[in-house]
């Protein structure tokens, strides 16, 4: 048991404005959410007079060990991204160099105000890597639930994926299968994916829909075939399915996630943004790959927003900010599978908060206006001010608890580490 927290005064974001409001949290819940609550005995009380209270954002794809190679490869498309950061950097991971990208991309997410993120680990794929990379996840306190990926060609790989389940426990982070899925061609190794999630009875994640109309179409007949379709299924860049599609995707129960700015940078086709949501699909926003672009949420919220309301057809003129703002919070964790856990302000959910400043000069007046537009086309991390997950403060004040001057050493290290192993790698070719 620990003591409750009374964050008191601000404007409450649900993420429908509820205006100014207390939220009471007790043991990491929110146990109520209304105007004037009575400050219980032994309470903590934090002021958010002048804050907008919002839901801790939910990034649906993220693959965090690339927090090591952050930068490594702008202005990319995606067959060039596969060779280079698939082919180059990978292999050259070290558990340790897994660990510090991890932990750098949850503090980049806690910063931002990103409470939980879907960990999408098609890195490197040893146990020692998937240890050190759910150790990250811990470590940094951050929601997240891992997801896990076949090694191709393991015999041990389906033992594996159970000792990986018993890694996550039972705490802030556990599992879901990281799926390749058919659109790669290897459909044993898919069909494995399928049957593997549904014995650990977890969610799969799988990129499936982004590679062509022709492959997307196969990948769906695949799960005909074999009987496949789960419920919960989160589809990545689906960006190739048509809205015919979508409709099975969700009479199946499926969800997608968005990548909006890496899909638009690496050339996949435009995102699905608003007709899969047209379809009725949980559509939740992911940062993806942040070696070619930055993982903040606002960015992301930004991105949707001017990509789905320039769609040439004009359809996506009717998305608005306040469709961005609950992408970010309530749909992603109904794609993260998380919908009765977090993504909403509301009693019962648990505490992940987000407190935003309005003081500064590139967001205020807007949330006197429309509060909604204040969090979607003005903040951005400078204004993220208290963090909460799960009900403990991870950062106060603008500033992370957490050791970050730590985390940046093991990012140098690894950097260094990385950079020279894939120039040495390159040399013979260079020299050909
Ligand atoms: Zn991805």
């Amino acid at each position: 048991m620990t003591s409750p927290l009374l964050i008191r005064g601000g404007l409450v974001l649900s993420p429908r404005v509820l205006g100014v409001a207390d939220v009471l949290v007790r043991d990491g819940v929110i146990a109520a959410v209304g105007p004037g609550l009575p400050v219980p005995d032994d309470a903590e009380v934090v002021d958010a007079s002048g804050r907008i209270v919002l839901p801790g954002f939910v990034d649906t794809h993220r693959h965090m060990w690339q927090g090591a190679i952050r930068g490594v490869l702008p202005d990319t498309t995606l067959p060039a991204y596969l060779g280079r950061v698939l082919g180059g950097y990978a292999p050259a991971f070290r558990p340790e160099d897994l660990y510090a990208g991890a932990l750098g991309s949850a503090l980049e997410a806690l910063d931002s105000g990103v409470t939980t993120v879907v960990d999408w680990a098609h890195g490197p794929d040893t146990p020692e890597h998937a240890d050190a990379n759910v150790q990250a996840l811990k470590d940094a306190g951050i929601r997240a639930v891992y997801g896990y990926r076949h090694a191709a060609g393991e015999a041990t790989r389906a033992t594996e994926a159970g000792r990986v389940r018993e890694a996550c426990g039972d705490g802030l982070v556990s599992m879901a299968v990281a799926a390749l899925g058919p659109d790669f061609g290897d459909l044993d190794l898919a069909r494995e994916e399928w049957l593997s999630a549904r014995e650990l009875d977890v969610m799969i994640t799988t990129h499936m829909g982004g590679h062509g109309r022709e492959n997307a179409t196969a990948g769906l007949a695949f799960l005909d075939d074999q009987d496949l379709w789960t419920p919960g299924t989160m589809y990545v860049h689906a960006n190739d399915y048509t809205d015919e599609q979508f409709k099975r995707i969700a009479d199946h129960g499926g969800t997608v996630a968005v990548s909006p700015a890496i899909e638009t940078a690496m050339g996949f086709s435009l995102p699905a943004t608003g007709r899969a949501r047209a379809a009725g699909i949980p559509t939740g926003l992911s940062a993806d790959a942040v070696t070619s672009a930055g993982g903040d949420m606002f960015s992301l919220m930004r991105a949707a927003y001017f990509t789905e309301r320039g769609r040439p057809d004009g359809v996506g003129l009717g998305f608005t900010a306040a469709d961005a703002l609950r992408m970010a919070t309530t749909e992603g964790a109904q794609a993260a599978g998380l919908g009765d856990i977090t993504g909403e302000i509301a009693p019962g959910r648990q505490a992940d908060l987000v407190l935003l400043r309005t003081d500064l000069p590139g967001i205020a007046p807007a949330p006197v206006h429309d509060p909604v537009a204040a969090v979607v086309l003005y903040a951005d991390t400078r204004a993220v001010d208290t963090v909460l997950v799960a009900g403990r403060i991870v950062k106060r004040d603008g500033r992370l608890v957490a050791n970050v001057a730590g985390a940046l050493d093991r990012l140098a290290a690894s950097a260094a580490h990385l950079a020279e192993a894939v120039s040495r790698d390159a040399e013979p070719e260079a020299a050909a």
